[in-house]
C-alpha cells in the first residue's frame, strides 16, 4: 500500500503540488531546514542558540552523471562559504553523502567523489568545521570506508558512519576507532538482506550496545546517532563509566525529531548536535523519511488536500 502511495507521491504533478502548498510545506519544515542557504542560516542560528550544536546534511539533486555530482559538489562548497560568512561555520559538522559526488557511477565516478570530497574537506578545515561521511547500502561500504582512509591520511579530523544493523560493524569498529577519530554509530536506515544484516529490531539494538561498548572504551570520539530513549540512556551510562569529558562524544539527532530530548541532552552538559537537512533534494528526502513512518504518510496526503 505505502509503496503505491510512494509512487504516487513521487509524481512530478503530486510534487508541484507540494511545493505549492502551504499545509504541506508547514509539514516538511519539521524535519528540512529549507531550500536554500537562507532558510537555512536561521534555523541553524536557533538552534545554536539553544546551546545545540549542528550537522548540515546537504540534500542535493539526484544523480545519474557526473555533471550531476560537480552540482552537488557546488552546492556543498556554497554552503561551506555560506556559514562562514554567517559565523556559523567554527564547529559546525558536513555530513558529506559520497552518493551525491558520483560513488554510485562507476570507477571514475567514485574517483571523482574521492577528489570532490577531498576539496570539501579542505575548505570544511580552512573554515574550522568538521566533516562526516554518511553511509549508503551495505553495497557502498567498501567504497565509503576506503574514501575515509584516503581522506584520513591528510585530514584526521573526518569522520565515518557506521551502521549497527550490519553483521561486519563490530570488525569495521575494530578499525576505525583509532585515537580522535569520530565515528558516527546509527541504527542503519536501508533494508538489507539476512546475509548482511541483522533484521529484527531487537537484535539490532543489541548490535548498537556492542558497537556503543567499543566506542566508548576506545580513544575515539564516539558520535550516538540515535533517537531511541532505552539506547540514549545506555549511551549515557556508558559515558559515566568510561568518565568521558563532554568534548570526547556526541549525541546526534535528526532535526525535529525528539527535539526536546536532544536540548535535555545539552541541558544537563552532555554535547548535543542537530542533523539539519537542506537542499533542493528536499522533497527526496522528506518521501524516503515517509516510507519509514506511516503516520507522517498519512499526514502529508490530508495536507496536499488542503487539510490540516
Ligand atoms: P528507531 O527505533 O527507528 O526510532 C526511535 C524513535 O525515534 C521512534 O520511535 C520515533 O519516535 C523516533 N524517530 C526516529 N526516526 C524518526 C523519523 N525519521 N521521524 C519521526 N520520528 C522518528 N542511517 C544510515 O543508514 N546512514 C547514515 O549515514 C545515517 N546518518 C544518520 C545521522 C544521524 C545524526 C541520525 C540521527 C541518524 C542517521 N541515520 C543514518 C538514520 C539511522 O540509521 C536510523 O534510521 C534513524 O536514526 C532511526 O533510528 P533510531 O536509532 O532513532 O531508532
Amino acid at each position: 500500500m505505502s509503496e503505491l502511495v510512494m509512487r504516487w507521491a513521487g509524481r512530478d504533478q503530486v510534487r508541484r503540488a507540494a511545493m505549492a502548498s502551504p499545509a504541506a510545506r508547514e509539514l516538511v519544515a519539521r524535519y528540512v531546514a529549507g531550500e536554500r542557504l537562507d532558510d537555512l542560516v536561521p534555523v541553524l542560528h536557533s538552534l545554536v542558540d539553544k546551546g545545540l550544536l549542528v550537522s548540515v546534511e546537504y540534500l542535493g539533486h539526484p544523480v545519474t552523471a557526473l555533471g550531476d555530482a560537480e552540482a552537488n559538489r557546488a552546492g556543498y562548497l556554497e554552503l561551506i562559504t555560506g556559514l562562514a560568512a554567517e559565523g556559523l561555520a567554527k564547529g559546525a559538522e558536513i555530513s558529506v553523502r559520497l552518493s551525491l559526488l558520483g560513488q554510485e557511477l562507476g570507477a571514475q565516478g567514485e574517483e571523482f567523489a574521492l577528489q570532490a570530497a577531498r576539496r570539501i574537506t579542505r575548505m570544511a578545515s580552512n573554515a574550522g568545521a568538521l566533516v562526516t561521511l554518511d553511509m549508503s547500502g551495505s553495497e557502498f561500504v567498501d567504497s565509503t570506508l576506503g574514501t575515509w582512509v584516503q581522506l584520513n591520511q591528510d585530514l584526521p579530523s573526518i569522520g565515518a558512519t557506521v551502521q549497527a544493523a550490519l553483521h561486519r560493524t563490530e570488525r569495521d569498529l575494530a578499525n576505525l576507532a583509532m585515537p580522535g577519530g569520530r565515528i558516527r554509530l546509527c541504527k542503519g536506515a536501508f533494508r538489507e538482506s539476512r546475509a548482511v544484516a541483522f533484521r529484527n529490531r531487537h537484535e539490532i539494538d543489541l548490535a548498537f550496545v556492542r558497537g556503543l561498548r567499543i566506542l566508548m572504551k576506545s580513544q575515539a570520539v564516539p558520535l550516538v546517532a540515535t533517537h531511541d530513549p532505552r539506547l540514549i540512556a545506555i549511551a549515557e551510562e556508558l559515558i559515566r563509566r568510561a568518565g568521558r569529558a563532554p568534548d570526547s562524544y556526541e549525541f546526534q539527532m535528526l532535526y525535529g525529531v525528539r527535539p526536546l530530548e536532544l536540548r535535555r541532552l545539552a541541558d544537563i552538559g552532555h554535547s548535543a548536535r542537530s542533523y539539519v537537512p537542506y537542499g533542493p533534494g528536499w522533497y527526496e528526502y522528506y518521501l524516503h523519511g515517509l516510507v519509514e513512518r506511516p503516520d507522517n504518510l498519512a499526514l502529508f496526503m490530508r495536507s496536499l488536500m488542503g487539510k490540516r
